[in-house]
């Protein structure tokens, strides 16, 4: 990884005069944590927001996963909280998902680790015990608290956590709350805020819903953007043009070859997560099916055994894409193109993490052309054709569709563009 080596030195000079940690004057026990996380220079989007954030300004950022963004506010907040060292509740970050709730808890603790500075995730989908659990962290006044937006206002009606004292809220990965339904949710957490605070919008795109939410909960913002919605350069994107009966004989070829230890497949509906992963096994493969059916445990199980590499594949829905931060992941497949343009860049930005390399793989019927068409348009690029084996151009095409790969045909196979 380009960003991560140990020398400690490289975090007080370099050769190249680039910006260092160094520069932000940050508490040096935060710097610690810096290091102890392996980070050395500064990511562009933390480059460019962190000056802001320390000044105390609002900032709406432009940045996907993979980029950094988690340090970017992170760091200067971590920075306030351990200068000021005040034993109360001070930040809120809100997130989309539980995994991704997580992560950033994981963030804190790394990057906070010898300030002192402490936290708590906060999130739905657990038992009693877990209510439980976060209502005796909040009360005793954790710095940090991360949670996702309908938790969070079980426990702000129910009067067990006060706000008042709050001086920084981050709105992580916004675009996706608003895509989740989560606007009323945010606008009624906030009501609950002091009008005098600092505000941090990060999104991975910037349509106009979320410029108006800035307009209506930001106070004169900064603007930062790095190359919207651009997958890493480090990610060698591939397709190969199928049709339905030809997608799992060579998913299974790919996954034989044997040149990839580190595995994400994506699918567009949780039934057909089901049944490849039920095939795959059957193939005896090592691998595990991850959607929404699971139990939160069992979903936090398969993603750390994932992440200890005790697990090659996971197959997924796009619930997958945004929450998981692993690395090394060294493969992603797209059994099939999601709908959503943004959507291929959160699935492929799974691998290539904080610029290594990796590669990403999409398998293209007659019916997902369109959404091809789409992708290229926002990556600004068209994707490298992949020729079908020879031993799979053999496999008929069966007339009606896959039971196992439904979808409203609501797209009409129009005239193919030849590349
Ligand atoms: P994010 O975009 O916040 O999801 O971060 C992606 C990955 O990059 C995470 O695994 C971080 O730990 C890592 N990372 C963030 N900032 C840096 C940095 N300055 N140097 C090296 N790795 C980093």
């Amino acid at each position: 990884m380009l960003y991560k080596t140990t020398f400690f030195h490289n975090l007080h000079a370099s050769p190249y005069n680039e910006v260092t940690f160094y520069d932000f004057n940050f508490n040096e026990h935060l710097l610690e944590g810096v290091i102890s996380m392996g980070f050395t220079n500064p990511t562009p989007i933390q480059e460019m927001a962190i000056p802001i954030i320390l000044k105390g300004q609002d900032i709406i950022a432009c940045a996907q996963t993979g980029t950094g963004k988690t340090g970017a506010y992170l760091l200067p907040v971590l920075d306030h909280i351990s200068k000021t060292n005040k034993h109360q509740i001070s930040t809120l970050i809100l997130a989309p998902t539980r995994e991704l709730a997580q992560q950033i808890d994981q963030q804190v603790e790394g990057l906070a680790y010898f300030t002192g500075v402490s936290s708590i995730a906060v999130y739905g989908g657990g038992d009693g015990m877990a209510y439980e659990q976060q209502r005796r962290g909040i009360q005793n006044n954790v710095n940090i608290i991360i949670a996702t937006p309908g938790r969070l206002i079980a426990h702000l009606t129910s009067g067990v956590l006060k706000l008042n004292h709050l001086t920084h809220l981050v709105l992580d990965e916004a675009d996706r709350m608003l895509d989740m339904g989560f606007q009323d949710d945010i606008m009624k957490i906030i009501s609950y805020l002091p009008k005098n605070r600092q505000t941090l919008l990060f999104s991975a795109t910037m349509p106009g819903r979320i410029r108006s939410l800035a307009k209506s909960v930001l106070n004169n913002p900064q603007s930062v953007n790095i190359a919207v919605s651009q997958p890493a350069v480090g990610i060698d994107q591939q397709i190969y043009r199928v049709h339905d009966q030809q997608k799992t004989p060579l998913l299974q070829m790919l996954l034989k070859n044997g040149s990839y230890s580190s595995i994400l497949i994506f699918a567009s509906r949780k039934e057909i997560v089901k049944s490849l992963a039920k095939e795959l096994k059957q193939a005896k493969m090592h691998v595990s099916a991850f959607h929404s059916d699971l139990e939160q445990r069992e979903r936090e199980d398969i993603l750390l055994s994932f992440k200890n590499k005790q697990l090659p594949i996971i197959i997924g829905t796009d619930a997958l894409s945004r929450g998981i931060d692993v690395e090394g992941i060294d493969l992603v497949i797209n059994y099939d193109v999601p709908g959503d343009p943004e959507d291929y860049i959160h699935r492929i930005g799974r691998t290539a993490r904080a610029e290594t390399t990796g590669t990403a793989i999409t398998f293209v019927n007659h019916r997902d052309e369109r959404k091809l068409k789409n992708i290229e348009v926002l990556i600004d690029k068209p994707i490298r054709l992949i020729d079908v084996p020879d031993e799979l151009a053999g496999i008929q095409q069966v007339k009606h569709e896959h039971t196992t790969n439904k979808r409203p045909q609501n797209r009409r196979w129009g005239n193919k563009a030849k590349r």
